[in-house]
């Protein structure tokens, strides 16, 4: 098998996946899609598909193939890996605006339910990240993390 064959094939199989691929690995396969009609056709499908991700109904989604259903469920669990962040960070600023009045907050108590409560869940989520994900991905979830343990109560001094 030559190597142009070899990229086909591994081509053919993370189209569907593409957008999910870091830079070099989506730019090898983009390479391809130029000079190869069979997987610009499925290139195209795939940029049509998640065209019509919001719009589809459940009559749609028998039809669906399993590398697709594949590409929501991704879609699914990074949103989940958003949602309890969200959650954890509305618990603690809830927590800390109800033991307190609105104009003396106690910076210090979010501070340390940060390092209590959010850093451990995002570590876990982390692991997760790094397990499921690619390195993009991970990268962008280090970065947030690390700044809201940081700076969070920082910023909300500024205005309180
Ligand atoms: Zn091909």
């Amino acid at each position: 098998m030559n190597e142009y064959k070899k990229i086909h094939l591994l081509a053919h199989e993370l189209i569907p996946v593409i957008n999910d691929l870091d830079d070099e690995p989506k730019q090898i396969i983009l390479d391809h899609i130029k000079d190869c009609d069979d997987c610009k056709g499925l290139y195209i499908n795939t940029l049509e598909f998640d065209a019509s991700i919001p719009t589809l109904d459940y009559s749609n989604e028998v039809e669906l193939k399993p590398l697709k259903k594949l590409v929501q469920f991704n879609t699914g669990l990074k949103l989940l890996l958003i949602a309890i962040r969200a959650v954890i960070l509305f618990y603690i600023l809830y927590s800390s605006f109800s033991f307190s009045s609105v104009d003396s907050v106690d910076l210090s108590f979010i501070q340390s339910a940060l390092f209590l409560f959010y850093t451990p869940a995002a570590i876990f989520l982390l692991i997760f990240t790094f397990t499921f994900f690619t390195k993009k991905w991970l990268w962008i979830s280090l970065l947030t993390d690390l700044f809201l343990v940081m700076f969070l109560s920082k910023i909300l001094q500024l205005f309180f």
